[in-house]
């Protein structure tokens, strides 16, 4: 199988994805509206929350995930990006209570869980033989300070040294940091030295604090989630973003938070994936939510693609808008469709009923579907190998018929 290395900064991207993508955009053919926008796209230049907004409301969806999937070629070929991971949340005691979530619950809860030390070990040694990355999110534990999280990174990193440990959403640090009275450089610099290898993206939601005060009244501030972002790059610690969407959000203010992301970015070039994802209703989270249709999400995809030119990565988070859409989405401006994931809790607990029994070559099989090629990654986008999957043998043995 082919196999091949990149650095953290290019994260996999061709280096003259640019030129390519000038070169290919010149002789398309785009509406009149979208002429000026692909000008400003095979230029390189960045494109204003004006343009997001005319890309938003145009009517020919088609034509704006065409222009998305251009920039994908031209950064990935035909590649398409996958991982080999499982997701265990550490616990859903949380000592907030925002209101889009389905996952959280107070400390005396009958269904209340914290896994202790023995039992996360206990957990990821069950998958440990065919994964490279734990992703690990959950609530804001009243008891578990730095110290505690230090020493169950530390205890992963020793026991399973191939396994990648992608952990802690900024409102978990600013928790932390908190309950240690220490900085978010202190905290992030612990976690570090103890095995931390990545931070994951999520609790960006909207990037606005008018937004925040409705949605999820207590968690960081805007500021405070592009600071802790920034502490972590600025140590060496890569990190994700995402975007909740089809909350109480306008187009505007999703544009604005990308805007914020891209900044961010140019500055210290730590975003290495954007994952965008729909808030999951039911009748009793957030009942004002205006939700979000399946060619929203594919829009909104395709619009964070060109928007987003400083962040090399787009992922469709099939464990939130599942697999039919994950697998369209890659024809709309998306490279990543996440990993094998094995178990999760908080889009399921939310109505996710993305499966979680793939495995590699159900996974790649996937890929091959949206017409791109397989390649598994490792957790921060340097090494690569195209997966083919083996040849299931009931098909191997079939005689052709005459
Ligand atoms: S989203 Fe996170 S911080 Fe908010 S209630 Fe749920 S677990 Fe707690």
């Amino acid at each position: 199988m082919e196999q091949w290395s990149s650095t953290q900064e290019l994260a996999g991207c061709l280096k003259d994805w640019q030129q390519r993508l000038s070169e290919s955009l010149e002789f398309e053919q785009w509406s009149e509206t979208i002429i000026p926008i692909a000008e400003k796209v095979a230029l390189g230049e960045r494109l204003s929350i004006e343009d997001g907004l005319i890309l938003y409301q145009h009517p020919n969806l088609n034509e704006v995930g065409r222009l998305a999937d251009f920039v994908r070629k031209s950064r990935f070929e035909n590649f398409a990006f996958f991982n080999s991971n499982v997701h265990i949340n550490q616990t859903n005691v949380c000592v907030l209570a925002c209101r889009f979530c389905a996952f959280r619950r107070s400390k005396n809860s009958t269904d209340a869980y914290s896994l202790d030390i023995e039992a996360y070990v206990e957990d990821l040694s069950k998958y440990a033989d065919y994964v490279d990355e734990v992703h690990s999110v959950g609530g804001l534990h009243p008891d578990w300070d730095v110290y505690y999280y230090r020493d169950l990174f530390k205890t992963v990193s020793e026991k399973f040294p191939h396994i990648t440990i992608k952990s802690l959403t900024a409102v978990e640090i600013k928790h932390l940091s908190q309950l240690s009275s220490m900085s978010f450089r202190e905290v992030l610099t612990i976690l570090k030295d103890a095995g931390l290898g990545s931070l994951p993206g999520g609790g960006a939601e909207i990037l606005d604090d008018g937004v925040r005060a409705i949605i999820c009244n207590g968690k960081e501030s805007s500021e405070e989630y592009l600071e802790i972002h920034r502490t972590a790059h600025e140590i060496g610690l890569p990190s994700n973003c995402t975007m909740l969407f089809g909350t109480v959000e306008t187009l505007k203010h999703r544009l604005i938070h990308m805007d914020k992301l891209r900044r961010l970015a140019d500055e210290t070039g730590g975003f290495q994936c954007f994952v965008p994802y729909p808030f999951l209703p039911d009748s009793s989270r957030l009942p004002e939510a205006q939700c979000a249709t399946g060619t929203e999400v594919l829009r909104t995809i395709a619009v964070s693609r060109l928007m987003l030119d400083s962040i090399p990565h787009i992922k469709a988070y099939r464990m939130n808008i599942g697999d039919g859409l994950a697998e369209l989405a890659l024809q709309f401006g998306a490279d990543d469709i996440d990993g094998t994931v094995q178990k999760e809790s908080i889009m399921h607990l939310a109505g996710s009923t993305a499966p979680l029994d793939h495995d590699l070559s159900k996974l790649s099989k996937l890929i091959e579907n949206a017409g791109c090629i397989p390649v598994k990654r490792n957790t921060t986008y340097e090494k690569f190998e195209i997966f083919i999957a083996p040849t299931p043998k009931a098909i191997r043995g079939l005689k052709m018929a005459k």
